[in-house]
């Protein structure tokens, strides 16, 4: 059976981009077909600007969305990424295979950096490395695929790129991940903004539609989001990337494609409404489920806690192994 890992950041409140591009799939397909770790990578999180409490919060609240929105941990591994110590360990392994050169021509490095220097916040050296980190979370657990949405591909790179080097180098010791993306919704974009993904960190709340938001707030984000001028309806991501991301909304939560529904509409609307509707219709289960959950605490924990201890069992042996064969002496 096919290995897979993925994860979510404790920046922020889930949002529609993180459901639409990586956990519905993880929830419909990913658990049924393969082995699945899913974390809630938070030292991840501390990269950027933070508030400790609000991690410790956001930790939470992911995992319990996470289950919420279904993922089942009969069938899958659901655990926080710093319950489990391999991560760390194989991170500084792979920050001595990777060279400074290719980290620094990560985009979301770019882009996360030049936010940071904006607030005034200075660049934190994990911003940098932080993909490392990320290979180790994928490698570590001999992972065969890693399902993302489109803003992570060149994360997935690096993480091949990482083990192809290692391999070669040291023997034979991690598999060569590949990154796999929805079919559709892979790249959700603000609504405020369709030329910037939609982030949970991001400033600007009125153009990201967080998974907790009631429907009325729902409706009002997809009513004001920002369209083209144009008269006729058509699909066109570099042209009108409103229009488009409205339709690749549509069509994610719905089904069809973004193309097919464009002819469909007379409006925007007509469109707008559609929209919103199918967004709350999918949203309605989980926050439902999320606030059952949520009253539940002792659960969630318990679900963390046996999940930490099997990913820690499925990591140990392979980065034991990666430590012998770079040349690092075992404890007697
Ligand atoms: P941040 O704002 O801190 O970068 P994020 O919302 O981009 O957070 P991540 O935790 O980095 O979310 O990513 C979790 C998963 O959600 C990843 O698989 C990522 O590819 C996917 N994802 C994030 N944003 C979007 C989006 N706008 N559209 C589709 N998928 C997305
Ligand atoms: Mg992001």
């Amino acid at each position: 059976m096919k290995r897979i890992f993925s994860g979510i950041k404790p920046t922020g409140h889930l949002t529609l981009g993180n459901y639409l591009g990586a956990v519905r799939r993880w929830v419909e397909e990913e658990q049924y077909r393969t082995d699945a770790l899913f974390s809630v990578v938070d030292l991840h999180a501390l990269t950027v600007h933070h508030d400790p409490a609000r991690v410790r919060r956001l930790t939470l609240q992911a995992a319990t969305l996470l289950l919420a929105a279904g993922l089942d941990p009969a069938r899958c591994t659901v655990f926080v990424q710093s319950h489990v110590d391999e991560h760390t360990r194989l991170s500084y392994l792979l920050e001595c295979t990777a060279a400074d050169g290719e980290l620094r021509r990560m985009i979301q490095y770019r882009e996360k950096a030049s936010r940071a220097e904006a607030a005034g916040q200075g660049v934190r050296l994990s911003l940098l490395t932080c993909p490392v980190l990320m290979a180790a979370d994928i490698l570590a657990y001999g992972t065969d695929e890693v399902p993302v949405g489109e803003d992570r591909t060149q994360h997935v790179e690096l993480a091949r790129d990482l083990a192809v080097r290692f391999n070669r180098r040291y023997g034979h010791t991690f598999t060569v991940p590949r990154a796999t993306r929805p079919r559709v919704g892979a790249r959700v974009m603000d609504l405020q903004d369709p030329t910037s993904t939609m982030g949970k960190s991001h400033a600007s709340p009125a153009g990201i539609v967080h998974l907790l938001d009631d429907a009325d707030t729902v409706r009002r984000k997809v009513g004001r989001a920002v369209t083209d001028s144009g008269s006729e309806l058509v699909y066109d991501r570099a042209e009108r990337p409103g229009l488009a991301n409205l339709l690749d909304v549509l069509a994610a939560c719905g089904g069809g494609d973004p193309r097919d529904l464009a002819g469909a509409y007379t409006s925007y609307g007509a469109l707008k409404k559609d929209a919103a509707e199918a967004v709350v219709e999918l949203l309605a289960p989980v926050r439902k489920r999320h606030a059952e959950l949520a009253s539940d605490p002792a659960y969630v924990g318990g679900v963390l806690r046996e999940g930490a201890e099997r990913a820690r069992a499925m990591a140990r042996p392979r980065v034991d192994t990666a430590y012998r064969a770079i040349g690092l002496l075992p404890p007697g």
